[in-house]
């Protein structure tokens, strides 16, 4: 899952970066609000974490923007604690959650695992399909009686698969999923991730649809 991070405060940022990252999550860092339109405009991301006060553009205006092309992505915004005003403006505008800096850093997992859950239409926080599970918060797999702790990029793969089960994900796709712009990607990077899920989970959980990419196929 690969996360777009708009903060211009490099403490935060980095911060931010560091646990995300942590959290088996990819992240791409932007510090001012027309890098991030631009960003935004590539689909590339699934989840974006807004400050308000930004260089250039500022959050409300990005966040205007985006939803006024339809782009319905998870946005939570961050704001200081005296922002009252502009933290309505953003849920009027669209915005999914906010927090209020200084924020603990567990909140803003729990609530970004709330925001992309939502949007792939899952009530509860585990994401299941059939005899699958993954569960977000401690990146625990199980497949029928198999239970495993995948890596954090382990986790982001089969996160990507489960998300749209029955659905074929190219090479390139997974790759956008699980790495951030600046992260050097083997090219057998995939390959490597599925043979460790593999092994944990046993080989028929992820398919290879040759010539076209892999899957996880819709369970009852
Ligand atoms: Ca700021």
């Amino acid at each position: 899952m690969r996360i777009l991070l708009v903060e211009d405060d490099p403490m935060i940022g980095e911060a931010v970066t560091i646990a995300l990252k942590d959290a088996a999550y990819a992240v791409d860092w932007v510090r001012d609000g027309t890098t991030a339109g631009s960003a935004l405009e590539h689909g590339e991301h699934q989840a974006v974490l807004l400050d308000l006060g930004l260089p250039k553009r500022d959050g409300l205006e990005v966040l205007r923007r985006l939803r006024e092309t339809g782009n319905k992505i998870p946005v939570i915004v961050i704001t200081a604690r005296d922002e009252v005003e502009d933290r309505i403006k953003g849920l009027d505008l669209g915005a999914d959650d906010y927090l209020v800096k200084p924020f603990d850093v567990d909140e803003l997992l729990a609530r970004l695992r709330a925001v992309v859950r939502r949007q792939g239409g899952q009530a509860v926080p585990v994401l299941t399909n059939g005899k699958v599970s993954l569960d977000p918060a401690t990146r625990e797999a199980r497949y029928g009686d198999i239970v495993a702790l995948l890596s954090a990029r382990e986790f982001a793969l089969l996160h990507a698969l489960l998300l749209r089960p029955g659905a074929i994900l190219t090479r390139s796709k997974l790759e956008e999923r699980i790495y951030g712009w600046n992260e050097e990607v083997e090219s057998n990077a995939v390959d490597f991730l599925i043979h460790g899920v593999r092994k944990k989970l046993g080989a028929s959980l992820i398919k290879n649809v040759r010539g076209a990419g892999w899957m996880v196929e819709k369970m009852q």
